[in-house]
């Protein structure tokens, strides 16, 4: 590493020990760090035809004042000034909001310069910038930093510029030439400069360029060197698995595994016998089996003598798999136990008892499992469902009550590849890609609000016929902020309607455990007909009856929870549908309607998914669980990623890149990052 580089921020000339704290809410502590704060957008003055500019595209133009400002104001501290302004023969409107001191400078018949967003149906500029009079700039386009606190984008480019000014030619180039050379790329010191100083959009370009490649390079050198350091040092368990007992198991089943499963199943006997810890992914989408796999896993494990637990985000779910799993492990004296919140005092003293001397031989839970007080007897296999809601903390934990024990992630949402590989990047994976022989696609229809007598008459229909629906609702009770359906009042709504014929339950998350048993229960046995529910039924509900999936205000859900819960219908052998109700506003809104009503597949929903809205978003931002990449975007950058992993395992697989000083950087970096010294990072 280059000392320099770690320099605290103070060092750089007009950082105070004020500023500094500024910079450290950013992240920002030494030298390094403040000159690889990259601009998160450029705003471009070059002035441009308004014929020529895109819907939400930024633009900086010259025009003539039309009318008197108008300034409206929202409570105390909000306004919103708006004036009609002439640019080249166009007539069109900018809006300023909270600037209404800019109204006497906006006199009728003067000369602007605005810059903002152009809203190309509206006729409007989104204004964020404005100057008197005609200016065009010589520098056209301008770095913005994003900032947060007191800290200004401005102030924060000063220090940048200092920064750079004292320290940029001890900026050190962690790429070797002949890396840079294959790829065309600027060296760092260059790359960074022109990101700070951009000449022209292009030159920003090929150093952003350089700036990805270097950053994915070394995420993926991380991910695969833990991989392999993992894997060399052996220190899993190498379980002694019977093929005939397994072999017999899967005979025994009451249908034959689709052949993606039967390759995933024997996927992960070999890491189960090998003496490496598995740490592997299992992704398949709703409905494909992921359970009976993890089931045959598990039954092997247990003949060689280990316990396996099954971590589930929800009581729910964890019930579910309990039932399943007994059918198929009682009968040949596999104990499964359930463990959650709802087992308390002498059954779960008694639980806890049989799990340390190993009476039970598989244990599904909820967060209960990673207890302080759950002790095994000889933990031997991990697997969490759905285990993007879980948290890295959480599984490690659990992952710890066993001795080296193998760790199976199974996931139902379909990650695209390219995030699956940035993020488990140090991770084995494993797709199911094929459904069992025999099921009917879930036909999907978009339907506004004010069809809902219509979408009911429907339902009644599929009731009639005897069979049973799902209402899902964003909210649990009214919210004054949100004017979205919740389920309270839907849940009164139909009661109302289907009175004397059909009854409605009502499930969401706020009931106690033993409630929501109830009304699950009722619901599976056909009980109640329809039921109203939060998304608390998203994952895994397993009830083949139900053959209707409405969901309200569904433009509010990403399109890999929508394709969760209707994956909640289509599991019996009579057709399904889904029903989206939704009147989104936005073209992307109405796009991703658009693509559930067009495809059942998950992988399909969730790449077009990413592609319009992002990844965070996709996982919901708080459990995306992506690592922050400074200036790379795995979605936008994608290619470089794919690029960057085939050569980090090229790179890592040659004997030159550990012994060559041309790579010493690059091993040194690896260094600090702890991969060398045992635990992985998971
Ligand atoms: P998921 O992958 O969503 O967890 P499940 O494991 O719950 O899917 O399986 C969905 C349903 O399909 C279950 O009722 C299960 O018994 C059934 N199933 C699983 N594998 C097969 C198969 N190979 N053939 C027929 N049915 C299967
Ligand atoms: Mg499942």
């Amino acid at each position: 590493m280059n000392d320099v580089m770690r320099l605290p921020v103070t060092e750089v000339k007009g950082v105070g020990e004020e500023t500094a704290k500024q910079l450290k809410n950013l992240g920002i502590h030494d030298v390094g760090e403040l000159i690889e704060h990259f601009p998160f957008r450029y705003e471009d003055y070059k002035l441009k035809d308004l014929h020529e500019v895109k819907h939400e595209e930024r633009v900086t133009v010259i025009g003539v004042v039309q009318s008197e400002p108008s300034v409206r104001y929202y409570g105390k501290k909000k306004n919103r000034l708006s004036v009609r302004l002439l640019v080249n023969q166009i007539l069109i409107t900018v809006t300023f909001f909270n600037r209404a001191f800019l109204k006497s400078q906006l006199t009728v018949g003067s000369e602007v310069t605005i810059t903002g967003k152009w809203d190309q149906h509206r006729m409007t500029i989104a204004g964020s910038e404005f100057r008197k009079g005609k200016e065009e700039r010589e520098q056209s386009i301008e770095p913005i930093y994003s900032v947060s606190g007191k800290l200004t984008s401005k102030s924060l480019k000063k220090y940048i510029y200092q920064a750079l000014k004292q320290y940029s030619s001890y900026i050190p180039d962690p790429l070797p030439s002949d890396i840079l050379e294959e790829y065309k790329l600027p060296g760092k010191k260059e790359a960074i400069h022109r990101l700070h100083y951009p000449p022209n959009a292009v030159s920003v370009k090929h150093a952003r360029r350089r700036m990805v490649y270097e950053e994915f390079l070394f995420f993926q050198l991380k991910m695969q060197a833990f991989r392999r350091s993992n894997r060399e040092q052996q220190v899993g368990q190498a379980l002694n698995l019977s093929q005939a007992d397994i072999d017999a198991f899967i005979n025994s089943l009451s249908f034959s595994l689709t052949s993606a499963q039967q390759r995933v199943v024997s996927e992960i006997q070999n890491d189960l016998r090998a003496a490496y810890r598995m740490n592997r992914l299992l992704q398949g989408d709703v409905g494909s089996g992921k359970t009976i796999v993890a089931a045959v896993s598990m039954y092997a494990v247990a003949k060689a003598g280990y316990q396996s637990a099954l971590m589930v985000p929800t009581e729910i779910l964890a019930e579910q798999h309990v039932a399943s799993l007994k059918q198929v492990f009682e009968p040949i004296g596999i104990r499964v136990e359930l463990l959650s919140g709802s087992v308390k005092g002498k059954k779960r003293k008694e639980k806890l008892e049989a799990l340390e001397n190993g009476d039970i031989h598989v244990v599904v839970g909820t967060h209960a499992l990673i207890q302080e007080d759950v002790n095994f007897y000889k933990l031997g296999f991990v697997i969490t469902d759905e285990q993007h809601r879980f948290g890295v903390e959480q599984r490690r934990i659990l992952r710890d009550k066993g001795e080296h024990a193998d760790v199976l992630f199974m996931t139902a949402t379909p990650i695209p590849r390219t995030l699956a590989i940035s993020v488990f990047g140090d991770m084995d994976v494993s797709i199911i890609d094929e459904m069992p022989a025999g099921r009917k696609a879930i036909e999907t229809y978009w339907a506004k609000p004010d069809m809902l007598e219509r979408v009911l008459a429907f339902t009644e229909k599929e009731l009639v016929a005897g069979r049973q629906a799902y209402v899902i609702c964003p909210l649990i009770e009214e919210s004054e902020k949100l004017d979205v359906q919740n389920a309270i009042d839907v849940h009164m709504i139909l009661q109302q309607h289907f009175k004397g014929h059909f009854k409605v339950g009502l499930m969401h998350g706020r009931l106690t455990s033993s409630e929501k048993e109830t009304v699950m229960e009722e619901f599976s046995q056909n009980h109640s007909q329809i039921l109203v529910s939060t998304t608390v039924v998203e994952v895994g509900v397993n009830v083949p009856n139900a053959t209707v999936m409405i969901i309200y205000d569904a433009e509010r859900f990403g399109l890999a929870q929508l394709h969760q819960l209707r994956g909640r219908v289509g599991r019996g052998e009579d057709q399904s549908y889904c029903i989206l109700l939704a009147d989104p506003k936005s073209e992307v809104g109405k796009e991703r309607m658009r693509i559930m009503t067009e495809t059942n597949d998950g992988f399909v929903l969730s790449e077009r998914d990413l592609e319009l809205r992002g990844p965070g978003d996709f996982f919901g931002a708080k459990q995306s669980g992506l690592p922050n990449f400074k200036i790379a975007d795995v979605v936008h950058d994608y290619r470089a990623l794919e690029v960057a992993r085939q050569d980090a395992a090229k790179l890592i697989s040659s004997n030159a890149f550990w012994s060559s000083p041309v790579y010493d950087h690059m091993r040194n970096y690896l260094e600090t990052q702890g991969v060398f010294s045992g635990d992985k990072l998971d």
